[in-house]
């Protein structure tokens, strides 16, 4: 294979990260054909990942040995930078690091930028649509970076992803995914207090979900998620509140960094922070409901 070609299958690929993402994601590529290698520093999620016929490392540096792709799914951009940092002197000549881990823009430019200047390609390309779409293989993924670099992991995306944007230079993916999870959580967030509000006055949480279906209040989350997970109270998303939390964080501090006014986001930013303090960590990023709910 030659340093500009597309990485098909057999290619080998490493996955660094095996969480609620990067084990559905790299079990796709398996699927597809390719030799993938994953490593997680947490053993558990390495055993998790094995149980299901997976392949993993004890280190980093043995699973990226001779990868033509290396993808990073880790919980953000300082963590992606100290795990590439330990690996890259070890990166075969012409290998691809993605970033599919929704990382801070700003960082992800200067990255990539450093990658780039020592010979290897970078791209970011993080996703959307959950745990179930990455078992699926159906996620959107929004890749940021030059064309060439896209056009060799092209294949590697279009095994994990069903649409695959162009969004632009480094880090532009890292942004649209930023900006599309603050929409998502305002989304969320305003539909949990509109039940609440309704409730109090008497509406059936289901009915009012029905009226915001079928009228223009309808968004992701009245659709998939509040009689599925915020009305039953069932916090099995796979998707964890300190992440989303992060997510909006990310996009509010990148409208600072480049000198945009965004009140509303400063406001949902700091709503999902407070709810992160009150509820922990390990919550589910449903529990919003909870939170908001007991404010009523
Ligand atoms: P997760 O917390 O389930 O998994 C992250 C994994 O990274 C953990 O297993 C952790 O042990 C591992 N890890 C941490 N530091 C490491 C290091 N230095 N080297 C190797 N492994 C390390 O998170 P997730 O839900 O899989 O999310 C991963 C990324 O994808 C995040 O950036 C998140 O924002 C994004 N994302 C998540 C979802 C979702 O629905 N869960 C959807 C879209 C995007």
């Amino acid at each position: 294979m030659t340093q500009s070609a597309a990485i098909h299958p057999p290619a080998r690929i490493a996955v660094i990260g095996l969480g609620n993402m990067g084990r559905p994601m790299a079990a796709c590529l398996v699927h597809a054909g390719y030799q993938v290698v994953g490593f997680d520093t947490f053993a558990e999620a390495r055993n998790k990942y094995v149980e299901t016929g997976g392949t993993a490392t004890a280190t980093a540096v043995d699973a990226v040995h001779g990868a033509a792709a290396v993808i990073t799914l880790l919980p953000d951009g300082k963590i992606v930078r100290a795990a590439i940092d330990g690996i890259k002197d070890r990166l075969k000549p012409g290998t691809v690091v993605i970033d599919m881990s929704s990382s801070a823009p700003m960082g992800t430019r200067t990255l990539g930028e450093e990658l780039i200047a020592a010979g290897v390609a970078f791209i970011d390309a993080p996703v959307s649509g959950g745990v179930k779409r990455a078992i699926d293989g159906s996620l959107a993924i929004m890749a940021g970076g030059d064309g060439a670099s896209i056009d060799r992991a092209e294949p590697v995306l279009k095994a994990m992803g069903k649409s695959i944007f162009r969004t632009g230079p480094l880090g532009s993916g890292h942004a649209a995914k930023a900006l599309n999870n603050y929409v998502s959580a305002a989304g969320l967030a305003a539909a949990v207090e509109a039940v609440a509000i309704g409730g109090r006055f008497g509406i059936e949480p289901e009915v009012l979900v029905d009226v915001l279906n079928a009228s223009t209040g309808r968004n992701n989350s009245t659709e998939n998620k509040l009689k599925q997970f915020v009305i039953p109270e069932k916090y099995t998303t796979g998707f964890s509140l300190a992440l989303m939390a992060k997510d909006i964080r990310t996009a509010d501090e990148l409208a600072h960094q480049i000198g945009v006014s965004a009140p509303l986001a400063d406001e949902v930013a700091a709503l999902w922070d407070a709810a992160m303090q009150e509820l922990g960590p390990t919550a589910d990023h449903v529990e919003i409901g909870r939170f908001l709910t007991a404010k009523h």
